[in-house]
């Protein structure tokens, strides 16, 4: 998708309206649980407004390749209070699925940990995409479970906001979905006869959980994280903000 400027699509003026107050009440919020409150409500209204959003029928493509998400310290905070109250044999299941994927994708996730830090240069940054894309094009995220989330109430924001949210990458704005609903939203702007759509903006929503974490924290994708949180053969109880990355 082109550059597209986020103005409210026609007919959708009480959707924009209600985004705008969603923005609002996130300045005052300072707990993720409120967040994803919001974030939830928001994507809602979003769904129902968007018929053509295929997403909301099962489906795990952001889930799989190269889509699982980097996530914060606090978003996978509320993620290991979750998991550990798991029955334990659950959870040496979320053990043995964090040590595979590590000894598939070690390679992949070095990467995908310097990109995150800023280490790959700019011009190297597609061409790095392209690897990952290819190196993790049969992963698939540690928590999914015959094609459902298996931590769906604490679902880090970027899974909550995928396929009903756009995004702002540098001065472009994009529908920020799997390639297969790109599509599936070109032709919906193609019958509206225009590129307008009123979504709320993902990179909003991301200020906001980067503002309610502790500073200098680890910014990293899932299995990451779980990998970090293994002591011995047991899950880690408590957060550790800022884990050494040695895999
Ligand atoms: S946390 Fe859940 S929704 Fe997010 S990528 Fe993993 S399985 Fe999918």
């Amino acid at each position: 998708m082109t550059s597209n400027p986020v103005l409210p699509a026609e007919g959708m003026e009480g959707l924009a309206a209600t985004i705008t107050e969603g923005y609002q009440t996130l300045r005052q919020i300072t707990c993720l649980e409120d967040v994803y409150e919001i974030m939830d409500f928001l994507m809602d209204e979003v769904k129902a407004k968007y018929t053509n959003i295929r997403c909301k029928i099962d489906c795990a493509m952001c889930c799989k390749g190269l889509h699982p998400p980097y996530i914060t310290a606090a978003e996978w905070e509320l993620i290991l209070y979750y998991i550990n109250e798991f029955p334990q044999i659950i959870q040496d299941e979320i053990i043995r699925r964090a040590r595979f994927y590590v000894a598939q994708h070690r390679d992949a996730l070095i990467l995908q940990q310097k990109m995150m830090n800023g280490e790959i240069p700019a011009e190297e940054i597609r061409e790095t995409y392209q690897v990952l894309a290819q190196s993790l094009k049969n992963a698939t995220c540690p928590f999914l479970v015959m094609d459902k989330c298996g931590i769906y109430p604490v679902r880090p924001a970027k899974c909550r906001g995928m396929g009903n949210t756009l995004v702002q990458i540098n001065d472009q704005v994009k529908v920020h979905t799997c390639a297969w609903e790109i599509s599936n939203f070109e032709d919906y702007m193609h019958k509206q006869g225009s590129r307008a759509l009123t979504m709320p903006v993902w990179n909003i929503f991301e200020q906001v959980v980067d503002i309610i974490n502790p500073p200098d924290s680890l910014k990293a994708v899932i299995p990451i994280w779980l990998i970090t949180h293994i002591e011995g053969n047991q899950l880690a109880e408590n957060l550790n903000p800022k884990p050494e990355v040695t895999i």
